[in-house]
C-alpha cells in the first residue's frame, strides 16, 4: 500500500504540535504514514489544496474550521450540527468531515467531578463545538463574551449569554477560558472584577490555551483553585482524529504514550 500523507492546515501553523503527535503515533504503532503542516492563507482553497497534495486526511486549526466545514462532501451528525470541522478524511475521492475538539475537551474535563454549572469565557468557534457537547452531556453552560455579536447564535440556541456589561454575578462549578486572551499576550479573558467574583466559588478553572501559564490560570491559582491547561484537550482531540485517519479503534492508552511525547519538545 502507498504511504498515506496527512497534514494540518492553519494560519499560523508553525507552532502546531499535531505533526509531531501524529508522526510519533504512526512510528510507535509501525504505521507507514507521514503527517506534515501546511500554511493555508485562504480557507476557500482548502479543498483544492487537500486534493492537489494527495492527502488522505487533515486536521484544521485557526482560522479555517468553518471553511473546512464548507469544504466537506459529507459530515458526521455532530459536525453538521455545530458547523465546525477540525478533521477531514478522504474516502473514494470524497471528503468526510468530523469535529474531534469537542469530544477531546469533554474527555479532558472528565477528571472534575460533581460539575453542573459551567461558565465559558468566550464565544468563538471552540466554544461553539464544546458548548454543544457539554449541553448534550447534561452540563448547564453560560457564556460570557466581551462583545455581543458572537453571542447571538448561542442565544438563539437557548444558552444563557452575557456581555461584560450585562453579567450578573452568580455561582459556577467550572470556569473555562475559551478565548485567545493570554495566547500571545498577557490579557485576562474578562475584567478582573468579574473573574474575582466567579473564581472563588468554582471547584476548578480550565484554559483551552496550552504550552504556557496564562494570566487566567495564574489568577485562578492565586485563589488556590485546581487548574488545567489545554494540553489534554489537544492530546485527546488528536487521538480521536488518529482513529478517523487510520480507520481503526484504539484505546486512549494505546496511543497516548506515543502522542504525549510531543509535549516533551518545546
Ligand atoms: P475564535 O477566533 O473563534 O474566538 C475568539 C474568542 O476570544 C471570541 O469570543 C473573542 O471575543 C475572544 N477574545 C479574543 N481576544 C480577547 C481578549 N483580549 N479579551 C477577551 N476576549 C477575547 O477562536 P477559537 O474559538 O478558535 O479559539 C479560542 C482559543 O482556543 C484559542 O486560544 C485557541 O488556541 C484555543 N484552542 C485550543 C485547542 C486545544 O486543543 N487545546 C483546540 C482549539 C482551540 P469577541 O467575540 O469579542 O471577539
Amino acid at each position: 500500500m502507498a504511504k498515506e500523507l496527512f497534514a494540518i492546515f492553519g494560519n499560523p501553523v508553525s507552532h502546531s504540535k499535531s505533526p509531531l503527535m501524529h508522526n510519533l503515533a504512526f512510528n510507535g504503532l509501525s504505521i507507514d504514514s507521514c503527517y506534515t503542516r501546511y500554511l493555508l492563507k485562504d480557507g476557500s482553497n482548502l479543498k483544492d489544496t487537500f486534493l492537489n497534495l494527495g492527502l488522505k486526511g487533515a486536521n484544521i486549526t485557526v482560522p479555517h474550521k468553518e471553511s473546512a466545514f464548507e469544504a466537506c462532501d459529507l459530515l458526521d451528525s455532530f459536525a453538521q450540527k455545530i458547523g465546525v470541522v477540525n478533521t477531514i478524511v478522504e474516502k473514494d475521492g470524497k471528503l468526510y468531515g468530523y469535529n474531534t475538539d469537542a469530544p477531546g475537551f469533554l474527555k479532558a474535563i472528565s477528571e472534575f467531578k460533581d460539575i453542573k454549572k459551567v461558565l465559558f469565557l468566550g464565544a468563538g468557534g471552540t466554544a461553539q463545538a464544546t458548548s454543544s457537547i457539554l449541553r448534550d452531556e447534561g452540563y448547564e453552560v453560560t457564556l460570557l463574551n466581551r462583545s455581543q455579536a458572537r453571542l447571538e447564535r448561542y442565544k438563539s440556541d437557548g444558552f444563557e449569554t452575557y456581555t461584560f456589561e450585562t453579567f450578573k454575578p452568580q455561582s459556577f462549578d467550572l470556569v473555562i477560558n475559551m478565548t485567545s486572551a493570554g495566547l500571545q499576550d498577557e490579557n485576562l479573558p474578562a475584567p478582573r472584577e468579574i473573574l474575582n467574583s466567579v473564581i472563588p466559588n468554582a471547584k476548578a478553572c480550565v484554559d483551552v490555551i496550552y504550552g504556557k501559564e496564562t494570566p487566567f490560570l495564574k489568577l485562578a491559582k492565586s485563589h488556590n483553585k485546581p487548574t488545567k491547561d489545554g494540553s489534554d484537550m489537544l492530546l485527546y482531540q488528536g487521538i480521536i482524529a488518529f482513529e478517523y485517519f487510520t480507520n481503526r479503534s484504539y484505546t486512549f492508552d494505546e496511543i497516548k504514550p506515543y502522542m504525549k511525547k510531543a509535549f516533551d519538545f518545546n
